[in-house]
């Protein structure tokens, strides 16, 4: 090993643990780290606790965090003193365990300086680490402004792609909010829920009066994008939200006429760059009857004027979104088959989500 002397580089170590007295081994980790003499750990982390990601079903909960170390010693040679320390703490060696089993520690190098490592045993920046939340997260409470060298992003800015929001979209009746309370429930997620019953056009734009429809279209714009808003986001936290952002403009190709219209445009692109971004998009499809004939079972009174053939418009609208939609992951489930009042469909639905 190369002498006290030798020029420190800043590196990050993924910390993780989900077997025994979990933080107890990220101690002992930390501390067997610390006494390397080419090893300083300058700060840690808050850990948090995660569920699972791949691997066998049943697996505990994770721990996990993130170190900044200095290292006057290579790559190289941090992994492999990372993986005796694995060792030590009791981890089976690679050859005898499943990928993504369970650990009494597992130490990741996510970043060496801004060195790119692209070998068969050592992969710097690690390759996942941009896509996991439980990661960045911890990263980002570490160093917010550093950039990622291949992906040239500030870590702050690849955390915020990564917005813990489920997003449920679908025509009128189909069983949007009934899902996302439900799943919330389930996920032990934040709900956000449409402002209808705030809207004070909404019953006049339904009525088809057209002198109401500007206004509750920009009520909408503006509690959805408020509702949105990153500062409104926690990162650490799971929201699932009742709407898409984009329902705003399939309901204002709807209802406005041009000139309307062209003032909804001006103020959603002003906002459009300040909305999260849904991680995943839940889109539910039913007949149009079925749909009509829960929204007469609720018995909203302002949506008694609802036709069917309405809602076929706004179906074909959503279609139309969903056949080019690439900007996050998309579940489509067809409810004519799905019952979400039982607790089986929910957590089948919850399941498919993680
Ligand atoms: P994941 O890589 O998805 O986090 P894991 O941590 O469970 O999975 P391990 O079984 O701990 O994977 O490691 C598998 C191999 O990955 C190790 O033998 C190691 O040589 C290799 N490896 C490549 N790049 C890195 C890195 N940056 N940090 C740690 N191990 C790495
Ligand atoms: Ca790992
Ligand atoms: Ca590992």
């Amino acid at each position: 090993m190369t002498s006290h002397n030798s020029p420190a580089t800043t590196a990050y170590i993924a910390l993780g643990s989900n077997l025994g007295n979990r933080s107890e081994n990220i101690s002992q980790a930390l501390h067997l780290l610390d006494i390397i003499p080419e090893i300083t750990i300058v700060k840690v982390s808050s850990l948090i606790e995660t569920a699972p990601v791949g691997g066998p079903k049943g697996q505990n909960n994770y721990i996990n965090g993130v170190a900044e170390i200095l290292s006057r010693i290579s790559a190289e040679q941090l992994l492999e003193l990372m993986q005796s320390i694995e060792t030590q703490l009791g981890r089976p060696a690679q050859q005898n365990r499943p990928k993504w089993s369970p650990r009494t520690i597992d130490l990741d190098l996510l970043l060496f300086g801004s060195e790119i490592i692209d070998k068969p045993r050592l992969k710097v920046p690690h390759p996942l680490m941009h896509q996991r939340r439980f990661v960045m997260a911890p990263l980002v409470e570490l160093a917010p402004d550093l950039t990622h060298p291949l992906l040239g992003l500030t870590m702050r800015k690849i955390l915020d792609s990564l917005a813990p929001l489920i997003a449920i979209a679908g025509i009128i009746g189909v069983g949007k909010t009934t899902l996302a309370t439900k799943l919330a429930q389930t996920l032990n997620g934040r709900l956000i829920l449409e402002e209808y019953d705030k809207n004070p056009f909404l019953p006049r734009q339904i009525a088809g009066d057209a002198q109401a429809a500007l206004p509750s279209e920009l009520f909408f714009l503006m509690s959805r994008a408020r509702q949105l808003a990153p500062e409104n986001i926690n990162a650490s936290e799971l929201y699932i939200c009742d709407y898409l952002f984009e329902k705003n403009r399939i309901f204002a190709e709807i209802f406005l006429n041009n000139h309307q219209f062209a003032v909804y445009d001006e103020l959603e692109h002003a906002v459009r760059p300040y909305i999260t971004a849904p991680q995943t998009v839940i889109y539910l499809t039913d007949s149009v009857k079925n749909c009509h004939e829960r929204i007469i079972q609720r018995g909203r009174d302002f949506e008694k004027t609802i036709t069917t053939d309405w809602l076929t418009r706004l179906s074909a609208a959503y279609d139309g979104l969903f056949q080019k939609w690439n900007s996050s992951r998309l579940i489509r489930l067809d409810c004519s088959s799905l019952d979400l009042r039982r607790d089986e469909t929910i957590n089948s639905i919850a399941q498919k989500i993680l």
